[in-house]
């Protein structure tokens, strides 16, 4: 359902990034490394099959590692950041609102299969080996115990920057009877050495930083705790590599500047010592949107498109390992070409690729 004629030609034109980067990025990104082994780090909350966004997300990670393990004299790998503890459900309880997690409701599981299957043809297509990460095991780290008592050393100037509503650093642990947990950390107390969370079934418990497997955080806390994580590995000569972020567009620009960059500095980090973040094009709706997956999910929005664009099982159904090959090269061609790299795409661009649009 076209909204306006278009004459099909494909402009891009320079402006900012994509003037300084037009023809290269992996020689420049190169130079900043400074290790032989590059790890490059993609997330996802396994609520659902994987969407459209997550599809370039992946692929741009394994198209660069790609090209960095063939033009430079560098090694890299994928390694998937899983957000299991990201919410599957929520109740309220005496007007607090407590969630149950995808990993504690067994809704992690059921979508993994189909991560892996992606990651999977992604390796195959391109020799670059991956390594998937639970949460536990991202706050197993011997370093996070120790940010996670200097981010409680400076919780109210965080909170006021990272949750601007109940200013409230959302860190939280599950009640380890029943799963629940305190989604906005409004009782939840924060300090110097743990936290104090209340369960409304089990009642008050106590967690202590050294403990930090079981810690969880909302986006923006855990944005920025992963950042400086990668940070200290980055400087640990011990480890063999380091880090690269590939995330989506809508975290560029303020979001970074703001909620990652001026608290990592308010905490002591340097902003030249975070790792860098590759940015993937935004795929956009007529509008100019983001396409979002779970507004098709939970408010039947996109009737006016076919529903392969926002469900990676209709899209592999519809056009197999053959679509997702050539989705793969179409963003192949963004860290080729960069200067296709910093622009958005709008859905129908693509659509018109898989020779559906018209
Ligand atoms: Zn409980």
């Amino acid at each position: 359902m076209p909204i306006l004629e278009h004459d099909g030609q494909v402009h891009n034109p320079l402006g900012g990034a994509s003037y300084v980067f037009e023809e290269d990025i992996v020689k420049w990104l190169s130079k900043q490394l400074t290790k032989n082994k590059v790890r490059i780090s993609i997330g996802a909350q396994p609520n659902s099959s994987p969407h459209f966004g997550t599809l370039t997300v992946f692929s741009l990670a394994f198209a660069l590692a790609e090209k960095i393990k063939s033009e430079t004299n560098k090694d890299a790998e994928v390694l998937f950041e899983v957000i299991d503890t990201a919410p599957a459900e929520s109740k309220t309880i005496d007007d607090v609102r407590y969630q149950l997690s995808l990993r504690d409701t067994g809704v992690a599981d059921q979508y993994l299969g189909q991560y892996h299957e992606l990651l999977e043809k992604l390796m195959s297509l391109t020799n670059v080996a991956y390594i998937v990460r639970k949460q536990s095991d991202f706050n197993k780290q011997p370093t996070i115990s120790n940010i996670l008592k200097e981010v409680s050393a400076k919780k109210d100037a965080l909170a006021r920057i990272l949750d601007p509503d109940n200013e409230k650093l959302r860190m939280r642990v599950a009640c380890q009877k029943c799963g629940l947990t305190d989604k906005h950390s409004i009782n939840t107390v924060i300090e110097p050495q743990g936290i104090k969370s209340f369960c409304p079934e089990h009642g008050w418990f106590e967690t202590s930083f050294e403990n930090s497997d079981v810690f969880e955080y909302n986006t923006p806390l855990r944005n920025l705790i992963r950042a400086i994580a990668y940070s200290i590995d980055n400087q640990n000569n011990e480890l063999e590599y380091e880090w690269l972020r590939v995330t989506g567009s809508d975290y560029a620009g303020f979001y970074q500047e703001q909620m990652l960059y001026k608290p990592a500095s308010l905490l002591g980090y340097k902003a030249k010592d975070l790792p860098m973040i590759i940015y993937a094009p935004l795929i956009t709706d007529w509008s100019g949107a983001k396409l979002s997956k779970s507004l098709y999910v939970k408010q039947g929005a996109y009737k006016y498109l076919p529903s392969y664009v926002v469900n990676f099982e209709h899209f592999r159904n519809k056009f197999g390992e053959l679509g997702i090959e050539n989705l793969f090269n179409e963003v192949k061609l963004w860290v080729e070409q960069p200067y296709r790299l910093f622009r958005g795409y709008s859905v129908y661009y693509f659509m018109d690729l898989f020779n559906d649009g018209k």
